[in-house]
């Protein structure tokens, strides 16, 4: 429709070098909407309670578990033109695993990522999405591009709400390390497609107009996050989700979730020892993350007890400096290149507590760069 045009304008050329003007890319439509529309405050449900109804909002036990042999999901993302971008700059090239606060602070961005392989369709933990809407918790969403098409409802409810920011975790969660070409920038480009797809499909919505203008602005035109699957990277992929206009985003703090043997106690425990201001946490919402509905009520009380706010990962960002690492990890540097080859991984890891990723995809191609984001600048 013509008031959502599918390309968006360039936005008006960041000064090199300030993490503000980054930023500003995903933060624009919200700052906009609440300078100029005072009737529209920033974090409004006005948009999600107008186009849907509390019983559509809640979780269904039946979607919660990922469906093995499902693929209808596994055809390409159609080609589209996507929304303008500028690539991330120098000091931000890199991965980023937190963020210093001015003393005093007591930010932590608690993500979640929803991770969808080939030949299946990955769940929806709706428990959790239920109790931190309950809570007014905001958390950060790393989606698959195939999750974000195979679960079209849910991510406009996600897209929708205030209290979530949704961020790119690959086309179908391959082990970027071993892509190149086409195959490395599709699984960057791709979800990002599909992510602006389905907010175009939204916008057409009769409850998108009835929302009104201020309340779709705070919708961003696109992802400006990513999160590598297995959290592996190499150079030459890091450069490439940079070179998207996406900032890799790692974490210092990991629930530990994708071990089925893990426990509730176990991961309040380690959010609650390892959490400082300026975290970044690491769960999952697609049906693989084991009794993290069950630990988050446990600990997010707590935590607020002591004085920390949950904010997205963007807002973490705007509020502090990042601290920025030439490679990705969990726990220390290399630990993550084990997912060269997976199989063998997971199988000499019988508790992958580290990872934060899920199950294995098989080792695809040579790793190398040579990909150029086919995006208009
Ligand atoms: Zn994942």
């Amino acid at each position: 429709m013509s008031r959502h045009p599918t390309v968006q304008p360039l936005h008006p050329a960041p000064a090199p070098g300030t993490l503000a003007l980054v930023l500003a890319l995903a933060a624009l439509s919200l700052v906009a909407s609440t300078s100029t529309t005072p009737a529209i405050a920033a974090g409004s449900n006005a948009l999600r309670d107008a186009c849907f109804a509390a019983g559509d909002l809640a979780g269904r036990p039946d979607e919660k578990s990922p469906r093995k042999g499902a693929r209808g999901f596994d055809r390409a993302e159609p080609a589209r033109t996507l929304a303008a971008f500028a690539p991330v700059p120098p000091h931000l090239r890199g991965a980023i695993r937190r963020v210093r606060l001015p003393a005093g602070e007591k930010l932590v961005a608690l993500t979640l990522d929803l991770c969808e392989q080939p030949g299946e369709i990955a769940g929806y933990d709706g428990a959790i999405f239920d109790y931190l809407r309950r809570e007014g918790v905001k958390a950060t969403l790393f989606v698959g591009g195939k999750w974000l098409r195979s679960h079209e409802t849910r991510t406009r409810q996600l897209m929708s709400d205030p209290l979530f920011e949704i961020a790119n975790h690959s086309a179908a969660h391959r082990n970027l390390r071993l892509l190149s070409g086409t195959r490395l920038g599709d699984e960057i480009e791709a979800p990002q497609r599909a992510y602006e797809a389905v907010r175009e499909g939204f916008a057409r919505e009769q409850c998108v107009a009835a929302a009104g203008e201020a309340a779709w602005r705070g919708v961003p035109k696109r992802m400006s996050l990513f999160r590598f699957p297995y959290g592996a990277c190499n150079a030459a992929s890091l450069d490439a989700v940079n070179d998207a206009g996406l900032l890799a985003i790692q974490w210092d703090v990991s629930l530990g979730d994708p071990w089925p043997g893990q426990s509730a106690a176990a991961i309040a425990r380690e959010m609650l020892s390892k959490t400082k201001p300026g975290s970044i946490l690491i769960g999952h919402a697609n049906g693989r993350g084991f009794h993290t509905a069950e630990a988050l009520p446990m600990v997010i009380p707590k935590l607020k007890a002591q004085g920390y706010r949950f904010v997205t990962v963007s807002e973490l960002l705007a509020a502090g400096t990042p601290e920025v690492v030439p490679t990705c990890y969990n726990l220390k540097p290399g630990d993550t290149d084990r997912y060269d080859n997976l199989v063998t991984a997971l199988a000499r890891n019988a508790k992958p507590r580290a990872t934060g990723t899920g199950v294995a995809t098989p080792p695809a191609a040579k790793a190398g760069g040579g990909w150029t984001p086919t995006v208009k600048r």
